[in-house]
C-alpha cells in the first residue's frame, strides 16, 4: 500500500491555502524529530489503552521528518510529509518470531521509515540545474575539440616528458587530427598547407601554423636542427591555437545570453557571469598552464565573450 502517491518533485508552483498565491518556494527546511527509540515508541506514539484490557493499539504511520516552507507573500508555513514511519508486521524466521519493537494482539511489528521528495522544486534546485548545465555545456563543447589531446601533448612538454621535437611532430598531428574533425569538405588528399587555410582562423595564426608545418618538414626529412627562436614560435602558435578554438567554441553557446531562472533576484546577472567566468577559468587552468594564464589568457577570453565580471565590484559581498 503506498501512502503517498506524491510524484518526484515536479516543475510545479504551490499555491498557499491562506493568500492563495500560487509560488516557487524558495527553499525548504527539513525538520527532523527524533527517532524514537525502542522503549520510548509506546510512549511517543500515541498508543491507546483499550478500555478493559490490558493491551495496546499502536497507530499505522507516524510522521517522523516533514519539510517546511512559507509563502513569500504572506509567511504563511506550508509543511508536508519527508518521512513516515510505517507499521510492518516481522515474518517469523525459522519458525520464530523475532523480537520486535511492538507487541499488538500476540502479533511483533516494527516501524519502517520511508522517504519522501518536497512537493515541488524550489529555487536553489533551479538555480542549482541552470549552473549544473552551463558546466556541463561547456565541457562537452571543448571536448569536441579534442581539448584533452592538447592539453595532454602540452603537459607532457611541461614536464619534460617531450622535448620540443617531439612536440612539434605530434602538435602537427593533433592539428591534422582536429582538421579532419572540423573540416566539412573531404581534405584527406589535400597537402597540409591547405588544409590549414581551409580553417575558420585568423589569417596570422593561419600563417604560423603553415610556418610551424614547415618546421616539421625540414626537421623529419632534411635533419635541421630546432632553434631557441623555432622553439619560441612553436609554442607562440600552439598557445594563440588554443585560444582562438576556445573562443571559437565558447561564443558559439552564447554565454552572454544566459539568464538565470526569472522572477527571482536572489543573484544579480553580473553574479551570474563571475559564475561564469569562474568555471571557464578553472576548466582551462585545469588544461593548460601558459605562462601569465590569467592576464594574457583567461581574462581576455571572457572580456571576448562579454561575460567579464571584476571581483571588486562584489566587495559590498565579502
Ligand atoms: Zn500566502
Amino acid at each position: 500500500m503506498n501512502f503517498l502517491n506524491r510524484p518526484k518533485k515536479q516543475e510545479t508552483k504551490l499555491k498557499c491555502p491562506s493568500c492563495g498565491v500560487e509560488f516557487i518556494p524558495i527553499s525548504y527546511d527539513l525538520i527532523s524529530e527524533d527517532e524514537p527509540s525502542h522503549n520510548d515508541l509506546a510512549y511517543q506514539l500515541k498508543s491507546d489503552k483499550l478500555p478493559g484490557f490490558n493491551m495496546r493499539i499502536y497507530p499505522f504511520t507516524f510522521i517522523s521528518k516533514y519539510w517546511i516552507t512559507f509563502c513569500p507573500e504572506c509567511g504563511y508555513i506550508l509543511r508536508y510529509v519527508a518521512e513516515i514511519g510505517k507499521k510492518q508486521l516481522l515474518e517469523k524466521v525459522e519458525g520464530r518470531t523475532p523480537r520486535g519493537n511492538i507487541n499488538e494482539f500476540s502479533k511483533h511489528y516494527q516501524f519502517e521509515f520511508i522517504e519522501y521528495d518536497p512537493p515541488c522544486k524550489d529555487l536553489f534546485d533551479y538555480y542549482k540545474e541552470k549552473f549544473e548545465l552551463l558546466i556541463e555545456h561547456i565541457t562537452t563543447s571543448l571536448e569536441k575539440v579534442y581539448i584533452s589531446d592538447w592539453s595532454t601533448l602540452y603537459k607532457e612538454w611541461e614536464a619534460n616528458k617531450i622535448d620540443s621535437f617531439k612536440f612539434l611532430i605530434r602538435f602537427m598531428s593533433t592539428l591534422d587530427h582536429y582538421i579532419k574533425s572540423v573540416s566539412k569538405e573531404d581534405l584527406k588528399e589535400n597537402k597540409m598547407p591547405e588544409k590549414i587555410k581551409s580553417l575558420p582562423l585568423s589569417h596570422e595564426i593561419k600563417d604560423n601554423l603553415i610556418k610551424v608545418n614547415n618546421l616539421r618538414n625540414r626537421i623529419v626529412h632534411e635533419g635541421y636542427e630546432i632553434s631557441n627562436e623555432d622553439e619560441l614560435l612553436t609554442l607562440d602558435t600552439f598557445r594563440t591555437l588554443m585560444y582562438e578554438i576556445i573562443e571559437q567554441r565558447l561564443k558559439a553557446l552564447n554565454l552572454k545570453e544566459e539568464k538565470l531562472p526569472e522572477n527571482f533576484n536572489l543573484i544579480e546577472q553580473r553574479q551570474f557571469y563571475y559564475f561564469i567566468q569562474g568555471v571557464i577559468q578553472n576548466k582551462i587552468g585545469k588544461l593548460f598552464n601558459f605562462k601569465d594564464m590569467s592576464i594574457q589568457f583567461s581574462i581576455p577570453l571572457v572580456k571576448r565573450l562579454g561575460i567579464y565580471a571584476d571581483y571588486r565590484e562584489f566587495k559590498n559581498y565579502e
